[in-house]
């Protein structure tokens, strides 16, 4: 691969409504780092209430239209998307890489998870396909059809820029409802650079919108009335105050929060498969993914195997800018990120974990201002410790040692978060009562991180999210659509006389 151009546009960022890039004004900003100088790159508008409502409004105003679309030409519009995106995707990669810092082949990653979903909503003729009953009673007739919601919001964590968003829009778009993006104002650029291409695909000004900005734009989009769902996607204080605001002000919620993934290592795994598996989902994008794998439970004599070949694969990771295509782990996202992270390893050493790999003093040979740390590794973590109990979102693995498998499966469901999980192990019967007794969302057995692919939904159990649907496959049609039943009955037939056309969608 070549060498990719890293993304570099100094001016301030602002939102994107009714199909135009709106300027900043004179409100408020937040400044915009590249994390791996450390240096401020850009400034984003941080929209107020009024703001926020002016979006909604010219949301709701190209809803008729945008709703009354036959899905097929709305089907149209996001193959034409597709294609723009699939030209553009390592643009979009670098602007990720520029302003999270994750690696750009794992940008490149995430990219191409987005765009399954915009390959899963082209199919929306079909998935919107009714149910249809002949003769529920004599002469009468009975289908349920699905109709969009309206105006539909979507909030969204800084360490999935392009995804996340990804998850929720094309899919609501594609049943024909008008969207507002609240995008994470850490990485705001992806952003814009996606309504741009919505745009030139010739989607209509005003079905999709951006507002920038920070808890008062979402309070905004919570009580606004004409608002009629909300995604959110980010931490689970936050997913918890989304999902009971909305249901105050009478809105649909699916609120997806924070994590804690194990991955149980029983002894007779392929061991070096497993510590493969374990270091990247560990320290690829730093930790911070939310189906990162933060705790190895290993069970029995699998600590004596795995422990040697983790401390020196944690020691000998590629840290550095993560434009640098060889790189593994690129810098944390902002310097408060980097001190959470500081302030958890400090307490797993005052809880008494043993620190095996301690990261905290890696520096960077280019970058001395830059939000950096290297690999941490902690054994001998038990549950009652914070690192063990809280989310860390950075590159610190905690090790638990169990003697069995009960015990690991007991130690993963007694966690408050069920996000992601996986067993390592090369007995069937073992998988196949973890797959089934484990309390998690996502479980993956020989897989480190089982993100379901486009058609099969995502999402976690217990604290790990608010609300009854996971986000995009099939569940997306039922969260961005209401379900009508047709009941009819006619006395007779009307003729509309011959027609010699082929039929086609009108
Ligand atoms: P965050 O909760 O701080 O922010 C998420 C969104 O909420 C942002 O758009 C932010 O501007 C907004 N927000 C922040 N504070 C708010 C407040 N007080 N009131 C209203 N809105 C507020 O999350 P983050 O730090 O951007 O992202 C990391 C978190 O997201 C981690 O906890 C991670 O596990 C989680 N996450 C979960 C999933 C999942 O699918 N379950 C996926 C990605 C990330």
């Amino acid at each position: 691969m070549n060498a990719p151009q890293a993304f570099e546009i100094k001016e301030d960022i602002g939102h994107f409504v009714g199909g135009k890039i709106l300027q900043p004004g004179t409100g408020r900003f937040a400044d915009v780092y590249n994390p791996a100088t450390g240096a401020i790159a850009r400034r984003v508008a941080l929209a107020n209430r009024a703001e926020v409502d002016a979006a909604v409004e010219l949301a709701q105003a190209a809803f008729p239209a945008w709703s009354d679309t036959s899905p097929l030409r709305r089907a149209r519009i996001l193959f034409k998307y597709l294609e723009l995106l699939n030209r553009h995707s390592d643009e979009l990669a670098a602007i990720i890489t520029a302003e999270h810092g994750k690696v750009f082949t794992d940008a490149q990653g995430e990219v191409t998870r987005g765009i399954e979903i915009v390959e899963f909503a082209t199919g929306i003729p079909e998935l919107l396909k009714g149910d249809y009953t002949e003769q529920v009673s004599t002469g009468i007739d009975n289908w349920v059809m699905r109709q969009p919601l309206g105006v539909v919001a979507g909030i969204t964590p800084f360490n999935f820029p392009v995804m996340v968003p990804m998850w929720m829009f094309p899919m609501a778009i594609a049943c024909g409802n008008t969207f507002i993006l609240k995008p994470s104002p850490t990485d705001p650029s992806a952003s814009l650079f996606m309504a741009r291409l919505l745009k030139e695909a010739g989607l209509p000004d005003g079905v999709f919108n951006v507002v920038q900005g920070d808890k008062e734009a979402v309070d905004a989009l919570l009580e606004n009335p004409h608002v009629k769902a909300l995604s959110f996607v980010g931490s689970t204080p936050i997913a918890n105050y989304i999902y009971e605001r909305g249901a105050h002000f009478g809105k649909r919620v699916q609120a997806l929060g924070g994590a804690k993934n194990h991955m149980v290592i029983m002894p007779d795994a392929d061991i070096d498969k497993a510590v493969d598996a374990l270091v990247g989902a560990a320290y690829g994008s730093a930790g911070e993914r939310c189906m990162a794998i933060s705790v190895a439970v290993l069970v029995g004599d699998a600590a004596d195997k795995v422990m040697p070949k983790l401390i020196e694969r944690t020691r000998s990771l590629k840290i550095k800018n993560g434009m640098e295509l060889d790189a593994e782990m690129g810098p944390i996202v902002s310097r408060a990120a980097l001190e959470r992270i500081t302030g958890y390893i400090e307490s797993g050493v005052a809880s008494g974990a043993t620190l095996l790999v301690d990261g905290r003093p890696f520096k960077s040979p280019q970058f001395a201002q830059g939000f950096w740390i290297g690999g941490t590794l902690f054994d001998n973590v038990t549950p009652e410790m914070k690192i063990y109990r809280e989310e860390i979102f950075g590159p610190v693995l905690s090790c638990v040692r169990v003697a069995n498998f009960a015990d690991a499966l007991n130690l993963v469901n007694a966690h408050e978060f069920g996000n992601g999980v996986a067993c390592f192990t090369s007995d069937g019967n073992i998988a196949r009562e973890f797959a089934r007794r484990v309390q998690v969302g996502m479980v993956g057995i020989n897989v480190p991180i089982p993100v379901p692919m486009a058609w099969h939904g995502f999402g976690g159990w217990k604290r790990s999210i608010f609300g009854d649907t996971h986000a995009y496959g099939k569940e997306s049609v039922r969260f961005y659509t209401k379900q009508k039943s047709v009941m009819q009955r006619w006395p007779e037939s009307i003729s509309k006389g011959a027609e010699f056309v082929m039929p086609t969608s009108k």
